[in-house]
C-alpha cells in the first residue's frame, strides 16, 4: 500500500493561478516514481505541497492511509518526508560531517559527531565520501550526494529530488539512481521529477505526467519490479 498520497489535490496561488487541478496519485515504498511534464505543469507545486512548503487548496495528504497536515517543512520532516531542492542547502565552507550534523535532530545529532559513524551512514547508501571533504570544494554531482544524504538523515520513509539530473553528465545520471536504488532497498520511496523521458525508462519504476496542473497519463516501466 502507499506510504503517501495526494488525494484530489487541488492549489491555487495568492494570485489565482491554479497550478494543481484534483490531482490524485500514490507513491509506494521501495518505489522511483517520475514526475514528468514540461515547465509549468505543477511538478514543483507538487513536491512543495509534499514537502509543507504549500498546503493543498482543496484535498489532501494521506501518509499510510491517515490524512496529513503538513504546514511547514518541519511538519513533513517530522512525517519522514525529506527533499532535495534544485538549488541547492548546503553550508559551502562546511564539511560534509558538520553539513548532516546541522539537519540532524534530537538524538540523531550524536550520530553525526564521529566520522566513523558517517561513514557507517553513507556506506549503506553506497556512498564513500570523506566527512571532513569542504562541501563546496566537492564536484557538484558530489555536493548533490550531500543534499541527499541530509534529506535521509531524520529516518526518511518518503525522498522527493527536484530536477536532480539537469546538473549531471549521462554517467552521473546513472550513479544519482544506482544511490536512489539503494535508498528504496529498504523500503524509501523515491519520487524524482525530471523532463528526461530517457531517463524514466532506464531507472524509474513508475511515472506520472502532468500537464497543466493534471495527471495526464501515468504507469509501470517495463523495468518496474513492483508488487504494489
Ligand atoms: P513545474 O515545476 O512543473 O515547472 P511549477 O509547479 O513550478 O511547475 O509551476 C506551475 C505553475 O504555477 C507555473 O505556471 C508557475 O508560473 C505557477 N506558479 C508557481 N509558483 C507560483 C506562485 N507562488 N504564485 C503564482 N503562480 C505560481
Ligand atoms: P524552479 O526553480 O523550481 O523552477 P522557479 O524558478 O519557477 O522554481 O520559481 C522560484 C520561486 O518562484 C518558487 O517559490 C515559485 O513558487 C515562485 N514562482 C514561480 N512562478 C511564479 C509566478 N508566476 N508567480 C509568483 N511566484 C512564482
Amino acid at each position: 500500500s502507499p506510504v503517501i498520497e495526494l488525494d484530489h489535490v487541488s492549489k491555487r496561488y495568492p494570485n489565482g493561478f491554479v497550478a494543481l487541478e484534483k490531482v490524485s496519485l500514490s507513491f509506494f515504498p521501495g518505489e522511483i516514481h517520475a514526475l514528468l511534464g514540461e515547465n509549468g505543469a505543477g511538478k514543483s507545486t507538487l513536491m512543495n505541497i509534499l514537502y509543507g512548503v504549500h498546503e493543498p487548496t482543496e484535498g489532501g495528504v494521506l501518509m499510510n492511509g491517515r490524512q496529513v497536515i503538513h504546514r511547514r517543512p518541519a511538519d513533513a520532516i517530522a512525517n519522514g518526508i525529506g527533499m532535495v531542492h534544485q538549488h541547492f542547502k548546503l553550508v559551502a565552507p562546511f564539511t560534509v560531517a558538520e553539513n548532516l550534523a546541522l539537519v540532524a535532530r534530537g538524538e540523531r545529532k550524536k550520530l553525526f559527531r564521529r566520522h566513523a559513524d558517517i561513514r557507517a551512514f553513507m556506506q549503506a547508501y553506497g556512498v564513500e565520501l570523506d566527512p571532513a571533504a569542504v562541501v563546496g570544494q566537492l564536484p557538484l554531482a558530489l555536493q548533490q550526494r550531500v543534499e541527499i544524504l541530509k534529506a535521509l538523515v531524520n529516518d526518511t520513509r518518503v525522498l522527493l529530488l527536484d530536477e536532480p539530473s539537469t546538473i549531471l553528465t549521462p554517467k552521473e545520471i546513472s550513479e544519482l539512481y544506482d544511490t536512489a536504488r539503494r535508498i528504496c532497498a529498504n523500503g524509501t520511496a523515491v519520487a524524482v521529477v525530471t523532463h528526461n523521458v530517457d531517463e524514466v525508462l532506464s531507472h524509474a519504476d513508475r511515472y506520472t505526467i502532468l500537464r497543466r496542473g493534471k495527471t495526464n497519463g501515468s504507469g509501470l516501466t517495463a523495468g518496474c519490479t513492483s508488487a504494489e
